[in-house]
């Protein structure tokens, strides 16, 4: 593959990464305390936004990497494990890229 259809790639998944911020911000906004719900829904919602949360983290971290890789694209250094120096496959690269090893490695 091209370096320029990696970075094409990459830019691609920093799109995607940024809307889900968006969508998980909104879904974290606080419930306004004169909302009339029920407890157990209360607590639902505090869990699921606890869930949400974690995974505003998540894609948080990943937007930094990516930003952080792009670029790296075309340098000897990209999507290379650290460890073993083994080729990292893109498509683990796309989905993880705050992982700087191989699946072998990180195991
Ligand atoms: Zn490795």
């Amino acid at each position: 593959m091209k370096n320029t259809e990696i970075k094409q790639l990459i830019k691609e998944e920093i799109h995607k990464t940024k809307k889900l911020i968006e969508m998980y911000k909104e879904e974290t906004k606080p419930v306004a305390p004169d909302c009339a719900i029920d407890l157990v829904s209360r607590t639902n919602a505090m869990n699921n936004m606890s869930i949400t949360n974690s995974a505003l983290k998540q894609a948080n971290l990943k937007l930094s990497s990516l930003e952080f890789i792009l670029p790296n694209v075309g340098t000897p250094e990209f999507g290379k494990c650290v460890n073993c120096r083994k080729e990292i496959p893109l498509g683990r690269i796309l989905v993880r890229p705050e992982s700087l090893y191989c699946i072998k490695c990180s195991e």
